[in-house]
């Protein structure tokens, strides 16, 4: 599959640290808000982590110091980060993700990639990204920002295009107009550096960049200029790294005869979920997402989840859990199909490693 012919969408949290202290405090809804270092009156030390759009209006950005921040804007509510509150929040918002797909990536604590290919129309991955926003809205509180297009460079600079609560959708057709007048700077790995080397030969826009003759910038960069030419053209070569094998674990049964019978599905249930267990085992992996699906005989199909505050590897648990799903489904109608998925999967390992990180 040639590159232009997926359908990527990215997702990023607008001001996520802001917005996520401005959420548990709506008194500071409005003010500038500035998430980072202690600014004692301009003489702190450290940078900023995120500014509130209110905040950026005085030209406070991420990455400055603070007491610039603090020189530039006084009256700003300054904050110390609450890491424990934006990882928990984070965790809810991929999980959110995972509803939607199985192929998704997330790429750093408030954005992800989702690969939208199968979807086939733009519209149609349109239409998911507005239905993941508003979930997003209604169920933390927060916005995000969502860029569709061909690629995930192209999609990333799309994501940014309209800030904050965007979304902005670049077809193939289009990504050569969309990202010929936008500055180099917006393509992800041309910094200040780079930009500055690429003004004083007169590049200013990606377009410029796309078409520059490829032998001065050689001269100029060596290997480099092919590849920076190329993402110029939007071109990234990066696929969406799917996490299916971690994203989720089913099982699906067919009935041969459409069945009315409770025990018979109670039983199928079992199995189904006794062989996920030890799939889960086999692989290092612990659940905290249980669904149970069912479609009946006229193919009406209907699905119940339940998350759990921990993750679990016990086979009583989830047969407990799957049981009340199956009896919250229970209908007059008969079951033509079963299915079982474990889902918000997490490696042992990578989570020892994690806590390691923060101890
Ligand atoms: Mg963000």
């Amino acid at each position: 599959m040639t590159e232009f012919q997926r359908i990527i969408l990215h997702l990023d949290m607008d001001s996520f640290f802001a917005s996520v202290e401005i959420r548990e405090d709506p008194g500071l809804s409005g003010r500038p808000v500035v998430v980072g270092a202690d600014p004692r009156e301009g003489r702190g030390r450290g940078v900023v982590s995120t500014a509130s759009y209110e905040a950026r209006r005085f030209g406070i950005h991420s990455g400055m110091p603070i007491s610039r921040a603090f020189i530039v804007c006084p009256h700003a509510v300054f904050i110390r980060p609450h890491f424990d509150k934006y990882t928990q929040t984070s965790a809810r918002i991929m999980e959110i993700i995972s509803e939607c797909t199985d192929r998704w990536e997330q790429v750093s604590i408030d954005e992800a990639y989702l690969d939208m290919t199968h979807l086939e129309t733009y519209e149609e991955a349109g239409a998911v990204a507005e239905e993941l926003r508003h979930t997003i809205r209604e169920r933390e509180r927060l916005t995000c920002s969502v860029g569709i297009a061909p690629t995930k460079l192209v999609a990333k600079i799309a994501s940014d295009f309209k800030k904050p609560d965007g979304l902005t959708i670049v077809r193939p057709l289009e990504v050569r107009d969309f990202l010929s007048p936008l500055p180099v700077g917006k393509i992800p790995g041309i910094g200040r550096v780079t930009g500055t080397e690429l003004e004083n030969l007169g590049i200013q826009t990606i377009g410029q960049l796309a078409e520059y003759d490829i032998q001065t910038l050689l001269a100029r960069f060596g290997r480099w200029a092919v590849h920076m030419q190329k993402l110029a053209m939007g071109l990234d070569g990066g696929e969406v790294r799917s996490r299916e094998r971690f994203g989720s674990v089913s099982r699906e049964t067919t009935f041969q005869e459409d069945t009315a019978d409770l025990s018979l599905l109670a039983t199928t249930l079992d199995l189904m979920a006794k062989d996920l267990i030890e799939n889960l085992v086999h692989e290092r992996l612990v659940f905290r997402t249980v669904t149970v699906k069912v479609r009946y005989e006229d193919f009406d199909t209907h699905t119940r989840s339940r998350t759990l505050d921990t993750y679990s590897r016990d086979p009583g648990t989830l047969l407990r859990i799957a049981g009340s799903l199956l009896r919250d489904l229970s209908s007059e109608k008969k079951v033509r199909l079963i299915g079982l998925r474990l889902s918000s999967l997490h490696e042992i390992d990578a989570m020892q490693k994690r806590l390691d990180d923060f101890s």
